[in-house]
């Protein structure tokens, strides 16, 4: 006996079927197909991803995870997490992505360092293309995430790099005894302006309106520190410098006003976009590109393949959240891939 479809149209795993995905061994041939059909593929390494990785693992199939272009995804850029339970100190973003991972490698999930590109449906087989090839599975979890936003202005991409950040917390470092302002409203402005805070001369909050979307205990621990300013509501029409920067052009967008401030750093933190370019092909995304899952459910549009965390949360996107989703995903792929009633 092997894999089916049930009348309900998923997967049945039987007899001959398990002792197979039990063996699935990985073999190289030429950098084209990279192994045997896998059971479950999981794109993106953040608390969706890697709770999947542990649930599935737990549940012995095996899952094979591919890291992405940032390994644990945005929470490892946090300086700080007070809010995961379980953890009555805070910690980094990267020690707590740590331990995740650590749990599921102790259940022996596999992990590749390596983004999905694209992925094309096949006859009860979902193949997954990355830089280093192709692989086949037959179940698929996308918890991929969501990227930063950038600044929609030509000077943005000019000095990226070179004074414009997206990260506090891999380039704060730089800016000690520096002026530095801060992009946006958020808990993650608010977040990068008090660990700023702790190198910068001076850190200013540029938001584009006066109401913020940061949560009051984050927006009172930044009132608390005397050199962080707020410049609410301004845009930053324009960033200044030469080889790298030197201030921004900004501008009150109710009375028209414009300003000059002087600065060594800018510091984006505008929200992120979802990243699903790579399974267009497979699921359902809408208008803002999040994947479109059942409510209250994982289930994408395609049976076998299932959406986690930041990805598909319009609404919340904690880390917490991503971990709760990552957990019904994988529980959802064991039950089409035949394992769970
Ligand atoms: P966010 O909550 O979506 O906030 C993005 C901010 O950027 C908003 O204030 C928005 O302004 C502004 N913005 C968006 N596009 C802009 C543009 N083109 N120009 C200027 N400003 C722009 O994103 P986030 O701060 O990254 O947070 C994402 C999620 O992670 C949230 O759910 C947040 O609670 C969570 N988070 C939690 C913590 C924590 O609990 N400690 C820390 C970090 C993040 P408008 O308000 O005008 O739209």
């Amino acid at each position: 006996m092997s894999f089916g479809e049930t009348a309900q149209g998923r997967a049945v795993w039987t007899g001959r079927a398990k002792n197979r995905i039990m063996e699935n061994e990985e073999h190289d041939m030429l950098g084209e197909r990279m192994s045997e059909t896998e059971n479950l593929i999981i794109a993106g390494s953040g608390p969706a991803g890697l709770t999947a990785a542990i649930y599935a693992a737990r549940a012995d199939l095996k899952p094979l995870v591919f890291d992405g272009p940032t390994a644990g995804g945005q929470l490892v850029v946090s300086s700080e997490v007070e809010n995961y339970p379980g953890f009555e100190e805070p910690l980094t973003g990267m020690e707590l992505i740590e331990r995740f991972r650590n749990q599921a490698e102790r259940f022996e999930a596999r992990f590749r360092s390596e983004s999905v590109e694209h992925v094309e449906k096949g006859d009860g087989v979902f193949t997954v293309r990355t830089p280093e090839g192709a692989i086949d599975a037959r179940a698929l979890i996308i918890a991929t995430g969501a990227e930063a936003r950038r600044l929609p202005i030509p000077s943005e991409k000019k000095f990226y790099g070179k004074g414009v950040s997206g990260c506090a917390t891999c380039d704060g470092f730089f800016y000690r005894n520096k002026r530095v302002i801060v992009v946006g409203g958020g808990n993650s402005a608010m977040e990068d302006a008090r660990f700023l805070a702790k190198f910068a001369d001076k850190v200013t909050i540029v938001h584009r309106r006066e109401y913020l979307r940061a949560t009051p205990i984050e927006v009172e621990k930044v009132k608390e520190i005397p050199k962080i300013d707020w410049m609410i509501p301004w845009v930053v029409d324009e960033i200044l410098g030469d080889e790298t920067v030197t201030g921004a052009k900004l501008r009150n967008p109710e009375s028209g006003e414009m300003r000059e401030i002087e600065c060594e750093g800018i510091f984006v933190a505008i929200g992120h976009d979802p990243k699903t370019d790579a399974f267009r092909d497979i699921v359902e995304t809408d208008e803002k590109g999040f994947i479109v899952v059942q409510p209250g459910s994982p289930k994408t549009s395609t049976p076998g393949v299932f959406a986690c965390g930041d990805v598909c949360d319009r609404e919340y996107k904690q880390a917490v959240v991503a971990a709760g989703q990552g957990c019904m995903a994988a529980m959802e792929a064991e039950r089409y891939l035949g394992i769970r009633e």
